[in-house]
């Protein structure tokens, strides 16, 4: 098993395939970031064979659920045969993947012939110029027709929307209207500074915010809250979430490490803490299972970044996977 130093059992890894993506959402991919991530990040990534064989090392020490995340993982070549070495791994219960899902309509279907049944969507908008803005050229219709295409083979779907001031904030009960009607759960995401200079506390809107506003326009009844998400319903059955990562953090009960797109161990979002898995690749696998053991030792007990320990720029959510 892997425990870290404060008693916490790490079972769910997130796996960034590609640090690169073929949109520049403005919370995520600021322009006064780019050169220095261009200095941070190493150009090649984990070949597919090397990310299964890291994530069938980490089943064997307990992790239970994988999500595949990015940059969009679905500019990754060689995703489907990834998706189907993961999907039968020993010991994982819970694939997903989390996508801007501009190629989800060319990919659902062999991703579902390879066994992913679950997706997480990124839409911050509703409104394509808007959406076009958000994301620096993405376009909405495609992505909804990914998302139609998804849900059409069975999927289950969640989509994630980070809510900003000044961008879609007004959007919010636009959202959950959505959620009502495709019988999809959405979960708006707090704005982290995880963007470099593009962090911008006038953009940041807390959880207590977005439900406030959406309660002018629905009534929200509490339910169960699953892994992270605080969770209501709507009188119209549908169903929305709050990560409040920076309002109400979460710290106490993260069971996560993440594997960067280069073959490095983070163990906490807020840290650039590593442990490096590249000089291990041509030893035994115990090496490996000796390395996850370092990183879980390292994981912080909080966000170091909220606590001021850490300079979020020296961070992007993008290169490391969010
Ligand atoms: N490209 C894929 C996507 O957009 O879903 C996967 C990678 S993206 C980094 C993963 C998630 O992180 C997305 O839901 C995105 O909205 C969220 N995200 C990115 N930057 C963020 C930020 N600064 N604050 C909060 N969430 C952020
Ligand atoms: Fe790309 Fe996802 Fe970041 Fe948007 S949030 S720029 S789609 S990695």
């Amino acid at each position: 098993m892997l425990i870290d130093s404060y008693g916490r059992a790490i079972d769910y890894l997130r796996i960034s395939v590609t640090d690169r993506c073929n949109f520049h959402c403005v919370y995520c991919d600021p322009p006064t970031d780019r050169p220095a991530r261009r200095a941070r990040v190493p150009e090649s990534t984990l070949k597919f064979d090397t990310f299964a064989r890291i994530a069938r090392v980490a089943a064997t020490l307990g992790v239970r659920k994988i999500k595949i995340t990015g940059g969009e993982p679905l500019l990754y070549q060689d995703i489907v045969p990834l998706v189907e070495r993961l999907a039968i791994t020993p010991g994982i219960l819970d694939l997903s993947i989390t996508t801007n899902g501009s190629r989800l309509e060319g990919l659902a279907r062999p991703l579902f012939q390879a066994g992913l049944r679950r997706i997480n969507l990124s839409i911050d908008s509703l409104r394509p110029e808007r959406f076009f803005r958000m994301t620096h050229g993405g376009d909405l219709d495609a992505t909804l027709r990914g998302f139609e295409l998804a849900r059409e083979l069975g999927f289950q779907v969640k989509i994630n929307t980070v809510a900003l001031d000044g961008w879609n904030a007004d959007e919010l009960s636009d959202f959950v209207s959505f959620a009502e009607t495709r019988g999809v759960e959405v979960r708006f995401i707090e704005f982290m500074p995880l963007c470099g200079p593009g962090w911008s506390p006038g953009l940041f809107v807390s959880a207590t915010a977005m439900r406030d506003r959406i309660r002018r326009d629905h009534a929200l009844a509490p339910i169960e809250a699953d892994g992270v998400a605080t969770r209501f319903a709507t009188a119209r059955g549908g169903r929305i979430g709050f990560i409040t990562t920076m309002s109400d953090p979460f710290c106490d009960g993260c069971r996560r490490m993440r594997l960067t797109a280069w073959g490095t161990l983070r163990p906490c979002l807020f840290s650039a803490r590593e442990v490096d898995l590249r000089p291990l690749l041509a030893n035994g696998d115990d090496a490996l299972r000796e390395a996850f053991q370092r990183a879980a030792a390292e994981k912080p007990r909080r966000n170091a970044v909220l606590a001021g320990q850490e300079d979020p720029n020296r961070l992007d959510i993008r290169s490391v996977g969010g």
